[in-house]
């Protein structure tokens, strides 16, 4: 897995864009309470397929490592169907269930989460059989991973809600900047 450090750091990313997708689809809530929800749902959510896998109920002295977990690491919690579902159906429910934006936010994070997983040689199982893009180790290059998920976020907010006019403004100055 991502260290757990990266997975919040961008599990914090995902539920910042969770919350301004909420509040621009006009679900903030009364003073944006169900926004600020969002947030703390997505970084809840950022960590959430590691901690759901735990067996918390068995002390941790006599459990350690693989034996502490009631669900097989990588496996169901780590499956992207469920996720995506739940991404989508509270997206669409946006503005007629009152709970749609906070597990909007859970499932953003949750979403970041087999992201963040995905590219480290053990994978995540999207469909079916578990794929990775093999492209480092766990734990390693976490501050990249963090920075990444910022700057994607960003941008998928630019493109979202201001059709990347941000993103091609950033890119001139820094043309005309070199
Ligand atoms: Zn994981």
């Amino acid at each position: 897995m991502a260290s757990k450090k990266a997975h919040r750091g961008s599990g914090i990313a995902a539920g910042a864009l969770a919350a301004i997708i909420v509040a621009n689809a006009g679900a903030g809530g009364p003073y944006y309470v169900l926004a600020l929800l969002a947030a703390l749902a997505g970084r809840w959510g950022g960590t959430a397929p590691d901690w759901m896998e735990i067996a918390w109920w068995r002390s941790k002295k006599k459990y350690r490592g693989a034996a502490r977990l009631w669900i097989k690491h990588r496996t169901v919690t780590h499956w992207g169907i469920p996720w995506v579902t739940l991404l989508i159906y509270s997206y669409v429910s946006l503005n007629s269930v009152w709970w749609a934006p906070v597990a909007f936010g859970f499932a953003c994070g949750g979403m970041m989460h087999l992201l963040t997983d995905w590219p480290n040689p053990m994978g995540v199982p999207w469909i079916w059989r578990r794929h990775s893009l093999s492209m480092w180790r766990s734990g390693r290059l976490e501050s990249m991973v963090i920075v990444l998920s910022w700057l994607g976020c960003g941008l998928f907010a630019d493109l979202f809600l201001a059709h990347g006019a941000n993103t091609v403004r950033l890119f001139e100055f820094v043309a005309a900047s070199v």
